[in-house]
């Protein structure tokens, strides 16, 4: 299928600042109402942090460490987002913004869980709950369902027939495919199968539609962007290791790879809408070069982890 491009629904977003100067806004005090923006990002809107966990455990497999934090740690990034007077929600209230059909509460803040591990329906979930915050876990349906195959390396993971105690918790499913590909690499037919059978497997699972989705590692391209929207998702979260706004483009929004190296003050200052650029902004020549560059080698090895 021909990549639909500037008729894709990711281009109905206002491009802003053709330049791509370094341009990280300066941590520190920075608040939404000051704008805490990026000359080449999104001038003046108030900036959305959407945080993206994997693992929450102490002793995780040597190649999710350093996307994985320690359940104390995990405590107590929670505790600055209570602590930061931010209104925690789901991807849907963004969806429901983005679409025009509800406002967003004042300074919104996204907690996002990627792939499906075993802490997630349960030490995570009651760390969340116990504070009462609503988060988004975005599942592998090939790592998570019986017989099911996916490209992520052994890991513990959850299995599906938990998902609902997923929602009763609190939290908000979405799909992040089935095997966890590069979609940007794939061919049309399977681009379909990742996109549309994960979806239906959690809508099976779970009696109801699936709306959002999350790239795996981030991968996207406007091919995958338009084939996303025509299986029947509505947003989709990409990385972009920046900050979102509530002009951020649907089928990218943004979200920061929270890392083991990141302390409590990295998430206070993003919680601070400071410590990294606002999107939406254009990819600078860097991210287009490594994209070019990582869909050659896609041909002859498989990805590295990257979320
Ligand atoms: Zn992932």
């Amino acid at each position: 299928m021909a990549p639909r491009g500037a008729t894709g629904p990711a281009s109905a977003m206002t491009r802003r600042g053709a330049t791509d100067p370094a341009g990280a806004v300066a941590p520190g005090g920075a608040t939404d109402a000051a704008g805490a923006t990026d000359p080449a990002g999104a001038v003046g809107a108030p900036a959305i942090p959407v945080f993206l966990y994997h693992a929450v455990m102490d002793d995780p497999p040597g190649w999710i460490a350093e996307f994985t934090v320690t359940p104390r740690e995990f405590a107590a990034h929670l505790d600055a987002v209570v602590d930061s007077g931010r209104t925690p929600v789901t991807i849907s209230t963004i969806a429901d913004h983005l679409a025009g059909r509800a406002p967003l509460p004042p300074r919104p803040v996204l907690l996002t869980f990627d792939d499906g591990f075993a802490d997630l329906p349960g030490p995570t979930a009651e760390a969340l709950a116990g504070r009462g915050l609503p988060a988004t876990a975005y599942l592998t349906t090939g790592a998570i369902a019986p017989g099911g195959r996916s490209l992520l390396p052994p890991a513990p993971m959850m299995t599906l027939d938990r998902a609902a105690e997923l929602e009763r918790s609190g939290m908000e499913v979405g799909s992040h495919t089935v095997t966890h590909a590069q979609l940007d690499t794939l061919s049309g037919k399977d681009l379909a199968y990742e996109l549309r059978s994960s979806k239906a497997v959690l809508e099976d699972a779970l009696g109801h539609e699936i709306r959002h989705l999350a790239y795996p590692h981030g991968y996207n391209s406007p091919r995958v962007r338009a084939m996303s929207a025509r299986a029947g998702y509505e947003t989709a979260t990409a990385v972009r290791h920046a900050l979102s706004s509530d002009r951020d483009e649907r089928y990218r929004i943004a979200r920061l790879i929270v890392r083991r190296s990141h302390t409590v003050a990295d998430v206070e200052s993003w919680l601070a809408g400071a410590g990294a650029r606002v999107a939406p902004y254009r990819d600078g020549p860097k991210t287009i070069a490594w994209r070019w560059y990582r869909r050659a080698r896609a041909v002859v090895r498989g990805p590295e982890f990257a979320g």
